[in-house]
């Protein structure tokens, strides 16, 4: 006999109501310019490699559960214990990690446009999120922030989509300011900004969430970390699956880690791509955030000199067509007319510098 079951009413509330994080798109085939999901375009340290094959004879045993080398190393660079530290399946497992933690009541807060995964986390744990609105100086509003009564703040420092950074003299102000936990989220701090884990010492109330996936190359591997308090650390370390970085993520973090100076020649070379790409799009005489990330967010102007959703789409369109793939955000006022662009190899930056004028001569 059959019998049947309804996926849906039988489901939690809050994950009926859920709507699941849409990534950017992975296109598949070759030839593609892709400067969508703020990926490095270079390969990871040479010693990633040495350190993967090693480990793959001891893929028959279960990986060390709490990535413990990996929280040394990490806590030494920075100054702290490694009972400060706790590793992600990448970052969206840590901030997956603290809603499910830390009651947020009356909501998590976020500022919008940030990162569309903190709706989707506090979704999943069932918690509310209040938004904290910018206008187009996309400055931080530190009163609006405290009286958003938010008992978790997510601030993506740099923020994204635009790329701008607040100062760390805002972060400490915002710390003070509230009355719950900041989490600052550095997943592009290393492209320019100023890193609030000096701050970790005299505020208890602040984790920094980071990231190998952008600037150590590894976002395929899935790692990323976070700073806190042993008491936070201990927290979110109880709703952390045992064994949630595998043996060969552990490793690879650790050898990308490890050799600083491929990671400062990779890093200053993606920044150097990113001034030369801001003073081409200026030369168009087109607005673009001061950026601090590995991405411009910039707003087109066709040669009819409009700018607006209208024109950020087809050019979005434009591109994709001649594969070069971009961000287009059309779901919000203050983004709908921009588009974002990772930063590439020169060559690739290049080539969208060259489909940009293709698409100003044809209109
Ligand atoms: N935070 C921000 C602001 C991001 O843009 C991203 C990447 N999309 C992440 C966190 C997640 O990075 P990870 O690959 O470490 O999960």
């Amino acid at each position: 006999m059959k019998k049947s079951y309804d996926a849906l009413t039988n489901a939690l509330p809050h994950i009926r109501d859920l709507h699941a994080y849409v990534p950017g798109e992975q296109p598949q085939g070759d030839g593609w310019v892709k400067l969508n999901t703020n990926e490095n375009p270079y390969p990871p340290s040479p010693q990633v490699a040495a350190a993967v094959t090693s480990e793959i004879e001891q893929l028959r045993l279960y990986p060390e559960p709490v990535s413990a080398k990996l929280r040394q190393a990490i806590g030494e660079r920075y100054g702290y214990s490694a009972k400060n530290v706790i590793i992600g399946n990448g970052s969206d497992n840590l901030l997956d990690l603290i809603t499910r933690s830390y009651v947020c009541d009356p909501g998590a807060g976020h500022t919008v446009p940030s990162y569309s995964l903190y709706p989707v986390v506090c979704g999943m744990s069932g918690q509310t999120l209040i938004d904290l609105p910018f206008d187009r100086s996309m400055q931080l509003n530190i009163e609006a922030l405290a009286a958003s009564d938010a008992k978790v703040f997510f601030l993506t420092n740099p923020n994204a989509p635009t790329g701008v950074a607040f100062l760390l003299a805002e972060i400490e102000a915002a710390l003070q300011a509230i009355d719950g936990l900041l989490v600052v989220d550095e997943a592009y701090v290393d492209f320019g900004g100023e890193s609030a884990i000096p701050l970790l010492r005299d505020y208890e109330n602040l984790i920094v969430v980071r990231t190998f996936s952008k600037s150590y190359s590894l976002a395929g591997m899935r790692v990323g970390f976070a700073l806190a308090s042993e008491g936070i650390i201990g927290m979110l370390d109880r709703v952390r699956d045992a064994y949630n970085l595998d043996r060969i993520a552990q490793a690879a973090a650790l050898a990308a880690f490890d050799d600083v100076d491929y990671f400062e020649a990779q890093r200053e070379k993606v920044i150097a791509t990113r001034e030369a790409t801001r003073r081409q799009l200026d030369k168009l005489g087109w607005f673009s955030y001061e950026s601090a990330a590995n991405f411009l967010f910039t707003e087109p102007v066709n040669p009819a000199g409009e700018t607006g959703a209208e024109v950020a789409n087809e050019l979005f369109n434009f591109l994709k067509e001649r594969r070069v793939l971009v961000r287009y955000f059309p779901g919000h006022p203050l983004t709908c007319a921009f588009i974002r662009v990772s930063i590439g190899t020169d060559e690739q930056m290049q080539a969208f510098i060259e489909a940009t004028q293709s698409w100003l001569n044809n209109a």
